[in-house]
């Protein structure tokens, strides 16, 4: 089988590097191409891209390239050495793999897409690669796309903290909420690691800011002030953390009440954990009818859910006049209910009214926000397995940080 110009077609060879031959191992369903170089041919210099003739080959290296009919198929070639005036013996490209990689560009890019769609495990059954293999496809892709990543404006932004692996280990994220993508990642989330995210951006950066959408209980709002100008009207404690604490305090309720009631005999809430928690229009038409019976018993969790209910209303408001005046009430209902839990949420609020109240004049994209904490959940449940607070970073900017995680594929000068 030596139809070696068909396969300088298929693998976009050009001069100097031509296939030389081409061994097909049925048996073990492999297909082996060897590139040649042109005597004389000159490369450029990997660092000033000066062009030399070469000064010696290297050993052969393989690359694995693009299954062929399900054969797999392996690129096999010994890369030049250039000698250059200035920066002495270098071991120049080659055209079809990045330096250092196995594999070679459009097999790179290929991989990157199933990983893309699926978990790193999944993408190594695929692809036929160990974990680790898929693994350090999805760490080069990240550095290429931070490489490429254009200085952002960040005129919306998150920031959140998300535990990750075993143990009490913890990373801090800060999100793009105007493109919905993961902007950075931290290793921890001390103060200093956030203070690093401010310090990597200009003045202009920082000023340019103009809302920070956060949880009001999390640690980031010391840091927030001493970083963005007038951070007290953009600091903006965002709707879905605020009824994810509420959310909470529900559960709580239902907890205590449910251990109250099944002492003494009744059993009323066991099984409706989820009618409690997935608000009134997400409630699936089958369990309605069980859902109002049970709000009619007169119960605490379904006075605390009437309260978070009636929080969610807040954010309907349509200024922050109107918003102002919907919270003078809901406070109130809530701090008078007798219930500990809804208690705690209201007087958090209450401490950080300014912050809540600023939604109204910046409208942070709260869906966008919602919609990345519950990537970022999938990958914290995929990422069961992580071995380290690297890998979440890795795996949260490849999957949510809108990079160019792909190689350039198009045929470079040899
Ligand atoms: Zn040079």
């Amino acid at each position: 089988m030596q139809d070696a110009d068909l396969w300088n077609r298929l693998l976009g060879r050009e001069p100097p590097w031509s296939v030389e031959r081409i061994e097909l191992l049925v048996r073990e369903e492999k297909v082996d191409v060897y590139l040649v170089r042109t005597e004389g041919a000159l490369r450029p210099c990997p660092e000033c891209g000066k062009k030399l003739p070469a000064y010696d080959h290297k050993d052969e290296r393989v690359w694995r390239h693009l299954d062929t009919m399900a054969f797999q198929t392996r690129v096999h070639a010994r890369p030049p050495r250039v000698e250059c005036p200035d920066h002495g013996v270098r071991q120049a490209g080659v055209p079809w793999a990045e330096p250092n990689s196995r594999f070679t560009k459009f097999f790179e890019r290929f991989a990157i897409d199933v990983a893309q769609e699926t978990d790193t495990k999944g993408a190594g059954k695929i692809l036929k690669l160990s974990w680790d293999e898929v693994w350090g496809v999805q760490e080069r892709a990240v550095a290429r796309g931070l490489r490429a990543k254009p200085p952002v404006a960040l005129r919306f932004m998150g920031v959140d903290e998300k535990a990750v692996g075993h143990g009490h280990q913890h990373a801090t994220i800060v999100y793009n909420l105007e493109k919905g993508t993961v902007e950075w990642v931290g290793e921890d989330r001390r103060k200093e690691t956030r203070d690093r995210f401010f310090q990597s951006l200009s003045s202009e950066q920082r000023a340019g800011i103009e809302a920070v959408g956060l949880d009001m209980w999390g640690p980031f709002i010391a840091s927030i002030g001493e970083h963005v100008p007038e951070a007290n009207g953009k600091l903006v404690f965002d709707p879905f953390h605020i009824v994810g604490h509420m959310n909470e305090a529900v559960n709580d309720v239902r907890k205590r009440e449910h251990r109250q009631l099944s002492e003494e005999g009744t059993r009323p809430l066991v099984g409706t954990r989820f009618w409690w928690l997935c608000g009134r229009e997400n409630l699936p038409e089958r369990h309605r009818e069980g859902f109002a019976a049970l709000q009619a018993a007169h119960l605490k969790t379904g006075r605390a859910y009437a309260i978070m209910e009636a929080l969610r209303d807040l954010w309907a408001q349509d200024s922050s006049r109107t918003g102002a005046a919907y919270w003078r009430g809901w406070p109130f209902r809530a701090t008078h209910s007798r219930l500990a839990p809804a208690i705690r949420v209201a007087r958090m609020m209450k401490d950080h009214l300014t912050g809540v109240l600023n939604y109204f004049e910046h409208r942070i994209p709260n869906a966008v926000a919602e919609g990345l904490n519950s990537k970022i959940a999938t990958i914290q449940k995929m990422a069961h397995g992580f071995r380290n607070k690297d890998h979440f970073r890795t795996a949260g900017l490849f999957r949510c940080g809108g990079l160019q995680l792909h190689p350039v594929t198009h045929p470079i000068p040899g």
